[in-house]
């Protein structure tokens, strides 16, 4: 390959995109199957064989256990978290706490980390891309939501380490999205994204002034998209059905993803469409036989059902406003992406919200990976003029007496930000001091998500109060914290970086890179067998062809052989499909061809 190219990656809960800069534009890498969008979903087969985006959503039905989804909504969480705990019913796969608490899914036994699923989505991207350029890829830009805390930042980072890339950038989703609109539009305006996706909602306040990007205000909703809006139709359809039928509609995982295809199609149908027929022939066997689906759903009734989860994003939007300092009249531009603004609804309470349309002539699926590949162009120099300046997404402060949290950098300062506060002694001779570092929004610490907690010892024995301990904050331009505590009587102090830690132990995620690696060994493996296999059956079929030609010249004795050998080579390629069986197949191959050009010398 030939040098390398930088790349963006919108790695989303429901669809991840890889976009690049050619020339001064940022464009879309389509994926093998030809998609612009790859679902971010990852299965494993009976096998044990991986199936990652677009293969892996079509088999989800037949195998719900093992088709993993909405891994963003995982990572950097841990297992008993409320936001965990409350939904983990909806999922047909399996979860478990690992050892420190974080979230696993199970797959017939074996253990995997969000970081680690989401890495072999990335490394799809990655590989797709590199075919595509014919170029190394190993400088990325990834997108999280602004709201992102943390550690969510850093798995997220993780999982694009052990998909193989090297040089990792996490920005914000909207500042991705403002980018790509802003981008040929070089004035001084007021911009809000607005990001309703699968799985999170997502709002924003940007400044820019010309080829400066800077974000005013986040705010948004880790678990507000269309997921939900999916849920509701369910919900909706299976009282429907109680209702006309007087039966209760069975629940079982498969009904269920069934259910959750027919009802996506219908939503999306519905953006264009004033009523849309959701058909679900043979959705259950059954003592009383086979269920039938078949309702209307109108726009109106949609609308209706609907109408909460939007108006619910309208909360986190006069938050940013307010944190901004602005009102929503103040807004220049409302650029609306996310797959789910699609539905017409979005758009018209976001209209209204605002007082004015939303831009029009920016693709809302593809946004935020052209604006990442923007950001990744310019941390390469690629192109030059613009700038990028992000916020703090949560407050960060520390645990003082009684279990406060006491703010110090608060939500939506510029990065890179530093700020210093004295504390003292709670107690007489107190000659250690625990700092604990936390990063949230709520009163109490115990509220909030700790970053780091480290002790200052060898304070001055002095009577409480007396002591006064500096400590200082530093937040670098990618948000991780470096925290300073010195006791100015004694000088002492220390420094530590308590943030850009996920779950995984570096160890782990080393293991992970090599796994990644050997498996990618594995795939360039499958797909040389898959043109064996392809050989094999263009050659089936011509065989196949000549053996049905009774104007053929064939003796007696090659139409038996060959007829044989081909029952016996689609044999082979009928089995379960282990590349071990390359070699068979190979052999059977040649031993085919061989046939054939004897025939020919014969005939
Ligand atoms: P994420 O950023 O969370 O990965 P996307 O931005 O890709 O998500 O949005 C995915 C969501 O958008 C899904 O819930 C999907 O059903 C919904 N969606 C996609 N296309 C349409 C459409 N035409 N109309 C309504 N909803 C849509
Ligand atoms: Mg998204």
């Amino acid at each position: 390959m030939q040098g390398t190219q930088a790349i963006g990656i919108d790695l989303g809960t429901s669809n991840s995109c890889i976009a690049t800069l050619t020339g001064n534009e940022p464009s879309v890498i389509q994926s093998t199957e030809g998609d612009r969008v790859t679902p971010s979903i990852v299965a494993f087969g009976r096998n044990g064989e991986r199936m990652i985006g677009q293969s892996a959503k079509r088999q989800a039905v037949v195998n719900p256990v093992n088709t993993i989804f909405s891994i963003k909504r995982f990572i950097g969480r841990t297992y008993r978290s409320r936001q965990i705990q409350e939904n983990i019913e909806r999922f047909p796969f399996r979860l478990a706490p690992s050892s420190a608490g974080d979230v696993r899914f199970d797959v017939e036994g074996r253990r995997f980390s969000p970081e680690e699923l989401s890495s072999m989505i990335v490394a799809k991207l990655k590989g797709e891309a590199e075919q595509v350029l014919q170029r190394d890829v190993s400088t990325a830009v990834i997108t999280v939501p602004a709201y992102f805390d943390d550690r969510q930042r850093a798995a997220t980072k993780d999982a694009g380490r052990i998909a193989g890339l090297g040089d990792i950038q996490i920005i914000n989703e909207p500042t991705a999205a403002a980018l790509a609109y802003g981008l040929h539009r070089q004035q001084n305006q007021l911009l809000a994204v607005y990001d309703l996706g699968g799985g999170t909602f997502d709002v924003s306040i940007l400044q820019q002034l010309g080829g400066k990007f800077r974000v005013l205000a986040s705010c948004g909703d880790a678990f507000l998209g269309g997921d939900d809006f999916d849920r509701v139709l369910i919900d909706w359809l299976i009282e429907e059905f109680q209702r006309s039928s007087g039966r209760p509609l069975p629940t079982e995982p498969t009904v269920l993803q069934r259910l959750k295809n027919a009802v996506e199609q219908a939503k999306r149908d519905l953006s264009f469409s004033q009523s849309v027929r959701i058909t679900v022939p043979f959705l259950s066997g059954g003592p009383s036989g086979p269920v039938h689906l078949d309702v209307e759903l109108d726009r109106r009734r949609f609308e209706q059902l609907v109408g909460p989860l939007v108006d619910r994003t309208l909360g986190p939007c006069a938050t940013a406003l307010a944190d901004a300092g602005l009102k929503a009249g103040d807004v220049e531009a409302v650029v609306v992406v996310g797959g789910q603004s699609r539905s017409p609804i979005v758009q018209t309470r976001v209209a209204e919200f605002f007082g004015r349309q939303p831009v029009r002539g920016i693709n809302p699926d593809e946004a935020v990976a052209m604006g990442a590949a923007v950001t990744a162009a310019l941390t390469t120099g690629q192109l030059p003029g613009y700038e990028l300046k992000d916020v703090t997404p949560l407050s960060i402060g520390i645990e003082t007496a009684g279990g406060a949290f006491t703010k110090i950098i608060p939500r939506n300062t510029p990065l890179p930000a530093t700020a210093r506060r004295v504390f003292t002694t709670t107690e007489d001779n107190q000659i250690i001091i625990r700092v604990h570092v936390l990063q949230g929004e709520r009163e109490l610490a115990k509220d909030n998500r700790t970053l780091g907690l480290f002790d200052l010892v060898g304070v001055r024995a002095a009577p409480k109060g007396v002591p006064s301990i500096a400590i200082g904050f530093e937040v670098d331009a990618e948000g991780k914290v470096h925290v300073t505590a010195a006791d100015e009587d004694t000088g002492r102090s220390q420094t530590v970086r308590v943030s850009g830690r996920g779950g995984l132990a570096e160890t782990e995620i080393q293991r992970m890179i090599d796994d990644a690696q050997l498996n990618e060994a594995a795939d360039e493996q499958a797909r040389e067998w898959l043109a064996v296999r392809n050989r094999g059956l263009t050659l089936v079929y011509q065989t196949e062809r000549l053996l049905g030609d009774p104007s053929a010249p064939l003796m007696p004795i090659f139409r038996e052989r060959l007829t044989a050998m081909v029952a016996d080579f689609k044999r082979h390629l009928d089995r379960s499909l282990a590349p071990k069986d390359r070699h068979t197949i190979e052999e059977r191959l040649a031993e085919l061809v061989s046939l054939l050009r004897e025939l020919e010398y014969e005939s």
